[in-house]
């Protein structure tokens, strides 16, 4: 069942959205070569309890960190760790989520490590321009595979592949609601959207080819052919007025 949120509940959509927004804007400023992905997990976990809210992550279904934090080939779902070191050149991308009063935020970004390739620059630019594509169909009245097409138009145009393994979601009291909301798919299918409903829209994109696999760890998802990838992800309300963006870190969301 997708659930509606509430004039109140949507405040505290905005305010767990806020803190989740702050502490991926925190880990994207501790991003640099030399530095340990344990580290930044840390420190991102200090400052979401510092809000009062606590990382929506830690022991979800067993995973051990408040971020997951996922380097170059690395898709989703990279555990952070102290003999994990970043390096000049790499793409780091960070996904983090705060509960707060008894609701979720969700979102990620690709953050580079000093100097990038031009193609990992691309693929950054691309699945953050699918992001916003997506977002401006989250509207009342049109429908989840509305925004599943236009994320995909963008990545294939870009000459890229979305990683369909792994979509976006509802979200709300639970970190994981229905429905799903697909990086691919058909404009006009799908479940009807509607006004109080809060969706991650979170393209996956890999440089080189959909396919990806899960590493021993039974976590950390990378790409099967060794191709970069990247995430970009926000939270987003439908409202009377249009797609809210909720995960952000001070200005209004307003599209
Ligand atoms: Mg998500």
């Amino acid at each position: 069942m997708i659930s509606l949120k509430n004039a109140a509940e949507m405040d505290c959509m905005r305010d767990a959205c806020r803190i989740s927004a702050q502490a991926l804007r925190l880990a994207g400023s501790l991003v640099r070569p030399g530095v340990t992905t344990a580290a930044i997990d840390r420190q991102v976990e200090e400052f979401i309890r510092s809000q009062g809210a606590v990382p929506s992550f830690l022991h979800y279904n067993g995973f051990p960190a408040s971020t997951c934090i996922s380097i170059n080939n690395e898709v989703i779902h990279g555990i952070p760790s102290h003999s994990r070191v970043i390096h000049e050149g790499d793409i780091v991308s960070v996904d983090v989520g705060a509960v707060y009063r008894g609701f979720n935020g969700d979102n990620a970004a690709t953050f580079p490590a000093g100097q990038i390739s031009d193609e990992a620059q691309r693929l950054m630019d691309a699945t953050k321009k699918a992001l916003y594509a997506g977002i401006e169909k989250a509207q009342a009245g049109l429908r989840i595979g509305d925004i599943s097409a236009a994320v995909q138009a963008v990545v294939e145009g870009a000459g890229f592949d979305v990683v369909t393994s792994y979509v976006g979601h509802g979200v709300g009291a639970d970190m994981h609601e229905e429905p799903e909301v697909p990086n691919f798919g058909k404009a006009g299918h799908g479940p009807r959207l509607c006004a109080g409903m809060t969706i991650a829209i979170e393209p996956m994109v890999n440089a080189k080819g959909r396919a990806v696999k899960v590493l021993q760890n039974g976590w950390t998802v990378v790409t099967r052919t060794g191709s970069l990838s990247a995430h970009f992800e926000h939270t987003v309300a439908i409202t009377p007025d249009g797609p809210e963006i909720l995960t952000v870190a001070g200005e209004d969301g307003r599209l």
